[in-house]
């Protein structure tokens, strides 16, 4: 670690090396801060707003939103309301409260293509559940997948191979994202086993340009998927609320007939849901599908607020009012700077690469220094605006990505 991160992060290192000894590896999954710069605290301690703090006391612009779920911003007022009241009545009960008949109903009459939501707790669970419907319903077992794309963690869509099976994987067929020949390519393959097609709103792989996805791209699937009886699955679990009020593929006049949501739709309480058409509702009732903690109200009563909120205060908008104002401002820098960068994905969910960049050693000089400044972004995976960034937020950020560019410009 570097001298200034093992001053500034000084308890944080205290509680890595605890947590050495009684989490594997220290930690895991993608909160896990091995492979970023030693700048990055592991440890949180509270967030208010657009802004966090670790636990050293670090204050950042937050610009991961938990890698998505923080929508409205750190402990928004009416969501913490709408939770402290739910709380005070329960949360985990023998049944649901009227709070998932409610959601049900919000999201139905929200997502175009929704005529039923069921809920779980991750985007994980709302993607396998998918899968299952469209197996239960068709009878079928492939399932064309994007190249590169990230649908969660469970033994069929995980992206590491240890502890996986070559049988968790056997009815999976690849195509690469906005090249619709090559998923109707495998679907020739699936042949009359074509069960579903998945596919995100936009493509956001790790570490390459975010997509926005070609129209014509978009509708062939559609077609694909009327002309095989598969089932056209999306997953929006890192865009739902984020691009539009409703489901990501609206604008584009391209239905699914099930979707995956998770991440945003509860502002940082554990949810996850999956919407489908009448088509599938029968398969949906099918399947058997449950966990302990599903059904529990809290979640539900902070998804009820996070949606009224989103349209109350049309924070979509807000989004991409701000997510523009910084990329437009970094971009500004970045070329002041006689440096070649490039942004991609809309600008609420925005990533940015450096041209010609080996190994992503400039991103990582960049995400340094902004995280000294006290900038909360990551050199390979996309970053999330909130709706709770102000003007003055952006104008802070800029003066961090400011002294970040020089940085990278000064190690060339
Ligand atoms: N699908 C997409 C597009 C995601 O971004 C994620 C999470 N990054 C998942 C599914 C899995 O969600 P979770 O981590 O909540 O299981």
């Amino acid at each position: 670690m570097q001298d200034n991160a093992r001053v500034r992060l000084r308890e944080d290192q205290q509680l890595r090396e605890r947590a050495s000894k009684v989490i594997p590896g220290g930690m895991y999954g993608h909160q896990s801060v091995q492979g970023l710069p030693a700048s990055y605290p592991q440890f949180m301690a509270r967030g208010d707003g657009a802004r966090v703090w670790d636990v050293d006391g670090n204050e950042y612009i937050d610009l991961m939103c938990s890698y998505g779920p923080v929508l409205l911003g750190h402990h928004h007022p009416r969501v913490e309301e709408a939770v402290a009241k739910q709380a005070a009545l329960a949360d985990a009960q023998n049944t649901p409260s009227a709070r998932m008949v409610e959601l049900a109903e919000t999201f139905t009459s929200r997502v175009e293509h929704a005529d039923w939501a069921m809920f779980c707790k991750n985007g994980t669970d709302a993607t396998t559940t998918c899968v299952s419907i469209a197996r239960a319903a068709t009878g079928r077992r492939k399932v064309l997948v994007a190249k590169g794309a990230y649908h969660g963690s469970a033994p069929w869509c995980t992206p590491r191979i240890a502890g996986v099976t070559a049988e968790d994987r056997v009815n999976l067929i690849q195509y690469r994202y906005n090249d619709a020949s090559s998923a109707e390519a495998a679907a020739e393959e699936a042949g009359d086993d074509l069960a579903a097609v998945m596919v995100s709103p936009i493509r956001h792989d790790l570490g390459v340009d975010l997509e926005i996805p070609d129209p014509d791209f978009a509708t062939r699937l559609r077609r694909l998927c009327d002309r095989t009886g598969a089932a056209l699955i999306l997953d929006d679990v890192r865009c739902g609320l984020r691009l539009n009020n409703g489901g990501s593929w609206e604008y584009l006049g391209v239905q699914p007939d099930l979707s995956a949501w998770s991440k945003a739709i509860a502002n940082g309480y554990a949810l996850g849901a999956v919407l489908g058409t009448d088509a599938l509702q029968e398969a949906a009732r099918a399947i058997y599908v449950t966990g302990s903690f599903w059904f529990a109200s809290v979640p539900m009563a902070a998804s009820l607020a996070t949606l009224q909120v989103v349209e109350e205060e049309d924070i979509v908008a807000r989004m991409l009012k701000m997510g523009s104002a910084l990329r437009d401002g970094m971009a500004a820098q970045a070329k002041a700077h006689g440096l070649e960068v490039c942004f991609s994905g809309p600008p609420q969910m925005p990533f940015m690469t450096f041209g010609a960049d080996q190994n992503f050693a400039m991103a990582g000089v960049f995400s340094d220094a902004a995280m000294r400044g006290g900038v909360w972004l990551h050199p390979r995976h996309n970053w999330f605006v909130s709706g709770a960034m102000t003007e003055a937020d952006v104008e802070q950020a800029l003066q961090t990505t400011d002294a970040a560019f020089a940085a990278v410009a000064a190690a060339q």
